[in-house]
């Protein structure tokens, strides 16, 4: 009938007892990562302690915000850099 279900039943089994199968799968800063489990698909996140918990929706958006800001100061220190070798010359 429906085997998607039973299959992931079964591989939730298979991480109870012997532990999920984690891998990166979204880098969003140097020491925020996300992860999921390659079994289960069950997904994990860095919090704002450095410990890994649950990735729920509140800290995906948190994820988010924090990619943005990221993504924006690399930036920022990339062109900054650039400036700076610009006026050096
Ligand atoms: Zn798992």
């Amino acid at each position: 009938m429906n085997n998607t279900t039973s299959n992931q039943n079964a591989l939730k089994i298979y991480c109870d007892l012997f532990g999920h199968n984690y891998e990166v799968s979204k880098k969003v800063t140097s020491h925020v990562k996300e992860y999921t489990c390659k079994c289960c698909k069950k997904q994990l996140t860095t919090n704002s302690n450095g410990n890994l918990t649950e990735l729920t929706p509140k800290y995906r958006e948190i994820n988010r915000l924090l990619e943005d800001f990221y993504n924006r100061r690399m930036v920022y220190l990339k062109n900054k850099t650039f400036v700076s070798q610009l006026t050096n010359c």
